[in-house]
């Protein structure tokens, strides 16, 4: 028997005009088969946007508060009455990230409390083929329903951050940072990241690439136009259009070939099925229509095998972060950032001179990169 193909819904979208997005999601509701296949009005359902850190919403850093208060607006007109709205911020909560976007004005205008997760319960998941228990913030496992709102960017450590990886803010605080000295090397994050999908399992992911963060992503990106946004139960076939429409190869995005191997989703064109509101096309036709060949995403290579094993060794031909020293303001953001026990980033004399790397140290999750408020950290 033909295996079903995961639907992935492409709506053209050119701003966040409000109709315009609500219209859109609307049709892109309709084209899944309808909101009430994904969700029940009586659910406790968590929305989770991407809020990453407190950013001016035109640098692409979070989810766009146009996208995530009209699907608000879509869940309250059909009658959910239990809904909040979180996230396990990299930096702040989710009441300081949101407030003054306009993110917040939609929360209260649609009486969606938002709220700072406050503790972290120990949920185990023996299923897992790499992780076998995450520390999961109290309010998500109070929810019946999760539903992902994403934002389509770059990543220095996965090459891109989309579907898949939105779901890391549902760990607690504190344990995201513990989480990268946990599962060290890129793939192994990754898989991590696949068993936490299917631990929580989201129902409904949604994308907002309308602007997308191209470049030193997911913090210190530049803004991007894609005119898109992207509606899929199967995070990883949704991650998959995205690459396609970015010219990468999705395969080389470590969580769609890990969330194929480990029955998360598909990243196979094949076996993806693409509809928009003007009818079904193909992948190539949307690359064609809707994909960006300049789009600045990593699209290098990796080295496998015993290559890498060595370049790993002798600690060469790896990413590094290193800090634009005219940028930096000397926060201290980065050092805190840094999960290894003894910091792999640190001021060396004081304050007088930006932090100083140690990469004996340095496991490359690129936290310090992220969370950079200056732009100033880069990688090579
Ligand atoms: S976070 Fe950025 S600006 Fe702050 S000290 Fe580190 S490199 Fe400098
Ligand atoms: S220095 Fe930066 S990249 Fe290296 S371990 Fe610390 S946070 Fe991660």
């Amino acid at each position: 028997m033909q295996k079903q193909k995961s639907k992935v819904i492409l709506l053209p979208c050119s701003s966040y005009r409000e109709e315009l997005v609500y219209e859109g999601l609307k049709k892109g509701l309709e084209l899944l088969g309808g909101l009430e296949t994904l969700v029940k009005k009586e659910e406790k359902i968590l929305l989770k946007p991407n809020l990453l850190k407190k950013a001016e919403v035109e640098k692409a850093v979070i989810t766009h508060p146009a996208v995530v208060g009209m699907f608000a607006r879509i869940l309250k007109e059909y009658g959910c009455k239990n809904v909040i709205l979180a996230d396990s911020c990299g930096h702040g909560t989710t009441r300081k990230v949101i407030a003054g976007t306009g993110m917040d004005r939609y929360m209260d205008e649609f009486q969606i409390p938002a709220v700072d997760f406050s503790e972290g319960i120990k949920k185990l998941y023996p299923e897992g083929s790499q992780a076998k228990e995450f520390m999961l913030s109290r309010e998500l496992l109070e929810q019946d329903c999760v539903i992902s709102l994403c934002k389509m960017k770059t990543h220095a450590l996965e090459r891109i951050t989309g579907a898949v990886k939105n779901s890391y803010g549902f760990v607690y605080g504190f344990y995201k940072a513990k989480g990268h000295t946990l599962y060290p090397s890129v793939d192994s994050f990754a898989r991590m990241l696949v068993d936490l999908n299917q631990c929580v399992r989201p129902r409904l992911y949604v994308m907002d690439g309308i602007t997308a963060m191209e470049g030193n992503g997911p913090g210190s990106g530049d803004p991007v136009d894609m005119g898109v946004m992207l509606l899929s139960t199967d995070p990883v076939a949704l991650d998959s259009v995205f690459c396609h429409l970015v010219h990468l190869k999705p395969q080389m995005v470590p969580t769609n070939y890990h969330g194929e191997k480990m029955g998360l989703g598909t990243w196979k064109k094949e076996e993806i099925e693409i509809l928009t509101p003007d009818g079904r096309i193909s992948m190539e036709e949307a690359v064609r229509k809707y994909g960006n060949p300049e789009f600045h995403v990593d699209r290098r290579v990796m080295k496998h095998g015993i290559w890498e094993k060595m370049a790993k060794a002798l600690n060469i031909f790896q990413k590094k972060p290193y800090i634009e020293a005219e940028k930096c303001i000397r926060c201290g953001i980065c050092a805190k950032s840094c999960p290894v026990p003894g910091k792999a980033v640190e001021f060396r004399d004081g304050r007088e001179h930006p932090p100083v790397y140690d990469y004996k140290k340095c496991i490359r999750c690129f936290c310090c990169q992220e969370m950079c408020p200056e732009k100033a950290i880069k990688v090579k």
